[in-house]
């Protein structure tokens, strides 16, 4: 247990939108108005939240509601995010050319490294070693052009990357192993990252869906209780907010999504079997279980009943 990370405190806030000033990521934080937010989010940076503000004030009240869900199509569009993925993998071809080079030699390297008669027969040894001048300086050059090449591939892809790419990149060239991986070095830098549902219908296990679109799912369907004092009608106003936002999300982005990849919210919204005995009770946004069914899970959520095994099967098979 003393070796599990803090977890963070868990709170709320509530602005309109044209009551938001300024938003800045400083230390890990998404902090807005000069109050920390939330952890900042490649998928999310403070500059794209910015931008929207300014967009929404610029739109008036009647016509928010448009200008949000274009901004939510845009956001989660496949289609968007598979061009720009082209696109790296197309600048970026000549420095995975390069890293792939000084890989190889670096491999053909190795078993001169060892002694003579461990790997290679002493004769096979002696061979090799007239070539390591040679491969040294091939392996040598290839991370060289590799590191030209990154930079060139950064200031093409200058409109998408974080500012400071070059920089990043000339500090990796101190580091051997990041300089052999340029192409990762350069998606990393991607903003706005990819919001993690665009990887539902993506490459990538089945559980790794799994375990994003129910992320997704409960937050949508259990959010975070709104703050407890403050003005009721101001608080009425976020709820009722929170509500459209939760349904157009639910219905034009997360809906689909799941469809697409095989996935029903039933099926990921099943209650867990239960992980002892004791336990009645769970929290349907975070899984944990309790062994009471009243109140809540430390961050707020209503309890849900859980059945015991024998009873869900027969719910189920009906
Ligand atoms: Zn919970």
């Amino acid at each position: 247990m003393a070796g599990r990370p803090v977890e963070p405190a868990i709170f709320t806030a509530v602005w309109r939108w044209d009551e938001i000033e300024t938003v800045v990521e400083r230390e890990g934080w998404m902090v807005i108005n000069g109050r920390p937010f939330c952890p900042a989010a490649p998928a999310w940076p403070a500059a794209e939240l910015q931008r929207l503000v300014l967009a929404l004030r610029q739109a008036g009240v009647e016509t928010r509601a448009a200008c949000l869900r274009r901004e939510l199509a845009r956001q989660f569009r496949p289609a968007h995010w598979a061009r720009r993925q082209q696109l790296v993998r197309r600048v970026s071809r000549w420095p995975v050319v390069a890293n792939t080079l000084a890989l190889l030699a670096l491999a053909a390297l190795s078993p001169a490294a060892l002694p003579p008669g461990v790997l290679l027969s002493k004769e096979v040894a002696e061979r090799l070693a007239q070539f390591v001048p040679g491969l040294l300086a091939a392996g040598a050059l290839a991370f060289v052009v590799g590191a030209v090449a990154a930079v060139l591939a950064a200031r093409r892809l200058r409109r998408w990357l974080t500012p400071g790419t070059v920089k990043v990149i000339l500090v990796a060239l101190l580091f051997p192993p990041q300089g052999l991986r340029w192409r990762r070095v350069l998606t990393d830098a991607m903003r706005p990252a990819p919001h993690p549902l665009l990887l539902v219908s993506g490459p990538g296990g089945r559980s790794v869906r799994r375990e994003l679109a129910l992320a997704t799912l409960a937050d949508v369907r259990w959010p975070l209780p709104l703050p407890e004092r403050g003005d009721i009608g101001r608080l009425a106003e976020a709820a009722a907010m929170r509500k459209w936002y939760a349904a157009e999300f639910e219905g034009r982005v997360l809906g689909p999504w799941l469809a697409q990849a095989g996935l029903t919210a039933e099926e990921l919204l099943a209650p867990p079997p239960p992980d002892s005995a004791a336990s009645c009770a769970y929290c349907p946004r975070c899984g944990s279980q309790f062994v009471r069914t009243d109140g809540g899970c430390p961050r707020g959520i209503a309890l849900v009943e859980l059945k015991r095994p024998r009873r869900q099967q027969v719910t189920s098979a009906k």
